[in-house]
């Protein structure tokens, strides 16, 4: 493959107030080889690249030019940095911004592009590999198991400094015993077990964590909702962990309702049972 496709090229907004152009660009969960393809060859041919020093491990940045701009984004603040990133866009240069994870699941996109359009500035977001998704694999898991779990909810917990929406609390969400995917809430690990315990999940529910997921230091964490808090305080954990829970976390082997999907007694679309127990 010699050219990235079109649509990863061409501005999908219109208008702009110069040829800058602003690649948002999902740099995967932390192992470098977890960038799209499409990502790195966008950091390739980048003018500028920003990334987050802490979030997103630098060898990314070592696909750049060696006459590109690399800025580490830990040090300024958001304003700071859109600021930097819509200069350098009117000057004609391309920039690519460099987010963990994926861009749209709590990157600040939203404040980001309301400055870049009013700036006039075009700009193009590629996916990435979300740390959900990365600390699902890792601990070899479906997070959505048929007859268990179909729905996944991807939430944090509420802070002072971070409120979330009426109706999205932890408690309500608990109540539909879906697959939950916590982000940014290690570090209110008691509220977030006793809000959900209080919602509706059983204080035996399957919990995992995962810290610093594909990272070379990399843990894990498996456990019950009740006694998870124990467990996430003698981890240590501060920051960069997942919280998931409910009952699709089961370890695939202990789980005997999952196993009945491949037994012979189970009938779906594509096969009929021999015989069914009564
Ligand atoms: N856009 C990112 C999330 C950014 S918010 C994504 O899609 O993954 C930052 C939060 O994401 C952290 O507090 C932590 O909860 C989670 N996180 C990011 N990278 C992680 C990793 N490698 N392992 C575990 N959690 C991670």
């Amino acid at each position: 493959m010699t050219q990235e496709p079109d649509s990863a090229l061409s501005p999908q907004h219109v208008a702009p107030a110069s040829s800058g152009h602003v690649y948002f660009i999902g740099a995967g969960p932390g192992a470098p080889d977890l960038l799209t393809l499409r990502g790195k060859a966008l950091i390739e041919r980048a003018d500028v690249v920003l990334y987050a020093d802490s979030l997103v491990d630098p060898r990314l940045t070592e696909f750049a030019r060696p006459d590109a701009e690399i800025v580490g984004s830990a040090g300024l603040t958001l304003e700071e940095l859109t600021e930097r990133i819509v200069q350098a866009a009117l000057e004609g240069k391309q920039i690519a911004r460099l987010q963990s994870g994926d861009p749209s699941i709590y990157g600040a996109m939203h404040e980001q592009i309301v400055r870049l359009n009013a700036a006039g500035v075009a700009w193009t977001i590629v996916p990435g590999v979300s740390s959900a998704f990365a600390a699902a694999a890792v601990l070899g898991v479906e997070l959505t198991v048929p007859e268990i779990a179909q729905t996944v909810i991807m939430t944090r917990i509420s802070g002072k400094a971070s409120p979330v929406p009426q109706g999205e609390d932890l408690r309500s969400l608990a109540a539909h015993g879906a697959t939950l995917v916590l982000f940014l809430s290690i570090t209110h690990i008691a509220r977030v077990v006793q809000e959900l315990m209080e919602g509706g999940y059983p204080p035996e529910t399957p919990v995992a964590g995962v810290y610093r997921a594909t990272w070379p230091d990399e843990e894990i964490l498996r456990g019950s909702l009740a006694g998870f808090r124990e467990q996430v305080r003698a981890a240590r954990w501060t920051r960069q962990a997942l919280i998931l829970v409910g009952p699709a976390l089961a370890e695939i082997a202990d789980d005997d309702r999952r196993s009945r999907l491949y037994a012979g007694d189970f009938s779906h679309l594509f096969r009929t049972a021999r015989s069914r127990p009564r």
